[in-house]
């Protein structure tokens, strides 16, 4: 009959079975790379990393996308061979039948492991098989791919090749970068106020091995956060930038990938990054600022203590032989509401049984307003905290000693701090998140170890300049990276007469910015709520304060009415301010959820 019409049959195709699946595996590496270089080139993109120089991180990403694609297109191309190989003989009628029963089968096996894994996944992994095994059953692929062998085992040496390059070009780096760098451990001790160490003056003797530590160190005496309250001052202490260029200020947003963290170019640097979070809500993965780490773990307030991070921490040092590390242990035992612990009664005389540790009566978030605590109430809420941070110091020794037992000590530089302060009823309210008085901002600041030797810093600082001051102890280049912040080694240039910080980003009430220079503080507060949480407690001023920062720390006599402000101060605030809105937009998240509404009230954060 083909020879009636013209047309010549094509000749049949010779499938030898190994040659045929061999053909079928290599297929399915191109068809799975070709999938998985899409969401590969996405998040690199999406990240600026090639802006930044991060190649290593490129690389990791590409490996990370091709290689569940790559492993997923081998096992369903094989299996096509095999049935192909099957029906080789049979007619398409029944082949047609057979692929929709063996894809429906397949989507099934996915829908039922959907339960298992991200929504996200099981549809990728279902357009996979449907595609796929329907170009090949359905429209006879097989004869396509046995015609054009020789392309397809070139696109696979292709895919293969981009795929060791990637693979072994991090490791060759990695070994390189191995030898060189101290490893870090970054210590953050929520709502830590530096008046309560005694290596700050402090006569009670809460902390004896931070104080160990500060007089082997470089201890700051003015060092400030760049907010009042967790995720806008981390957010700083992990980009450099100031809450008005991270944009990170409202409590249902996350950070933007293209947003560099010092995370990122440590592990671009070989540094193996863990994260550990003693609880605090603001720092769940859903705020994204855990890109860079490794690992993260996340220990809930209510059920786990410092003593469970420093553990949590030491097992996780103890996983990865002689590699460096960058740690980051956020400890949350000086956040109210307070655990229970052998400290409370440390300072307490006595328990009082309605504001007992561990019950949620001990929320200060519920005293902030005039006339609703005594002064002994007062007093017994500063005692109960001088208790959480005689804990909290306990911990930290264990880590030193834990350390030492691993031989990590000698080459390991702590940096302890806290990303804000907790008014005790300075200004007439409790809690943090509120204002930008020093009792917030004010923060400690302590970088300790291997052997960097002892310094008393008096200038003030900012925790955005904590970045640089890592990254040149690492001796990583940092001019490709825009950083404005500065590197806080003594002698560098952090400490010019003329420098101003900024600091921003309520969580309560009305936004308010504040610039600090050596002698003066100027704060401006808008009107309006602006669509924060609702402040409670005392109603703050409207408009600028001023205040004489060497002669009044405890910002006590506004100047700005009676002497105005100095225009220089009050242009250089309005350049800070203008800021924001960012150019780079946070995305909002979605946390009205019951689950983190829970956790926020277990944390005292109510509308
Ligand atoms: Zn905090």
């Amino acid at each position: 009959m083909s020879s009636l019409t013209g047309k010549t049959p094509p000749p049949p195709i010779a499938m030898n079975k190994n040659k045929t699946i061999l053909l079928f595996l290599l297929a399915g590496l191109s068809a799975g790379c070709i999938c998985g270089i899409v969401p590969a080139v996405r998040t690199v993109i999406a990240q600026e990393y090639l802006k930044t120089g991060m190649y290593v991180l490129i690389a990791e990403q590409v490996v990370q996308g091709l290689l569940p694609w790559m492993a997923a297109g081998a096992i369903v191309f094989i299996v096509c061979g095999l049935l192909v190989l099957a029906c080789a003989r049979v007619s398409r009628g029944v082949r047609s039948a057979v692929a929709i029963g063996y894809v429906g089968l397949l989507c099934a096996g996915v829908v039922s492991l959907g339960s298992y894994l991200p929504v996200v996944v099981t549809v990728r992994a279902m357009c996979f098989l449907i595609v796929f095994c329907g170009v090949l059953f359905v429209f006879r692929a097989e004869s396509w791919l046995l015609r054009g062998r020789t392309i397809v085992v070139g696109i696979a040496l292709l895919c293969l090749l981009v795929l060791l390059t990637a693979t072994v070009w991090p490791t060759v780096t990695g070994m390189r970068n191995r030898q060189a760098g101290p490893s870090f451990v970054l210590i953050v001790i929520d709502c830590l106020r530096p008046d309560h160490l005694g290596c700050y003056g402090y006569t009670r003797d809460t902390s004896p091995t931070i104080d160990a530590l500060a007089q082997v160190g470089w201890r700051y005496e003015r060092a400030y956060a760049a907010a009042p309250w967790t995720k806008p001052s981390v957010a700083s202490l992990f980009s450099a930038l100031l809450p008005a260029e991270h944009g990170l200020v409202n409590p249902d947003q996350s950070a933007p990938d293209q947003v560099l963290l010092l995370a990122e170019v440590l592990r671009n640097a070989g540094y193996k990054n863990f994260f550990i979070n003693g609880g605090n809500v603001f720092l769940k993965k859903e705020f994204n600022l855990h890109q860079g780490f490794h690992s993260y773990d996340y220990l809930p307030h209510s059920t786990r203590n410092a003593s469970d991070l420093t553990k949590r921490f030491l097992a996780r040092v103890a996983t990865i032989g002689r590699d460096k590390f960058f740690a980051y242990i956020h400890y949350m035992d000086a956040h109210a509401p307070y655990t229970v612990n052998r400290h409370n009664t440390r300072y307490a005389a006595k328990i009082l049984e309605s504001y007992a540790p561990g019950k949620p009566a001990t929320q200060l978030n519920d005293l902030r307003e005039p006339d609703t605590a005594s002064p002994e109430l007062h007093q017994y809420f500063r005692d109960l905290y001088d208790g959480q941070i005689c804990f909290v110091d306990e911990s930290i020794r264990v880590l030193l000693q834990g350390l030492k037992f691993l031989g990590r000590l000698d080459n390991t530089v702590f940096i302890i701090t806290s990303d804000h302060g907790e008014e005790f009823w300075d200004h007439g309210s409790a809690e943090h998140g509120h204002s930008l008085y020093n009792e917030l901002l004010h923060v400690p600041l302590i970088i300790a170890g291997s052997s960097i030797g002892h310094q008393r810093i008096a200038e003030p600082v900012s925790l955005i300049d904590v970045m640089p001051t890592l990254l040149d102890l690492a001796a990583i280049p940092r001019d490709r990276l825009g950083l404005q912040a500065v590197s806080l080694v003594p002698g560098s240039n952090a400490f010019a007469s003329n420098r101003v910080l900024f600091a921003s980003g309520m969580m309560y009430g009305p936004e308010a910015f504040c610039l600090m220079s050596n002698e003066n503080k100027l704060i401006y507060r808008s009107r309006g709520e602006q669509g924060k949480w609702r402040l409670r407690g005392p109603k703050l001023p409207a408009g600028n304060q001023l205040f004489d920062l060497i002669r009044d720390p405890g910002e006590r006599h506004d100047r700005a009415a009676t002497e105005g402000v100095p225009p220089v101060l009050e242009g250089q605030l309005k350049n800070y301010m203008r800021l924001a809105p960012r150019v780079i937009p946070p995305q909002p998240v979605h946390v009205s959820g019951e689950d983190m509404r829970r956790q926020l009230e277990s944390l005292g954060y109510v509308q």
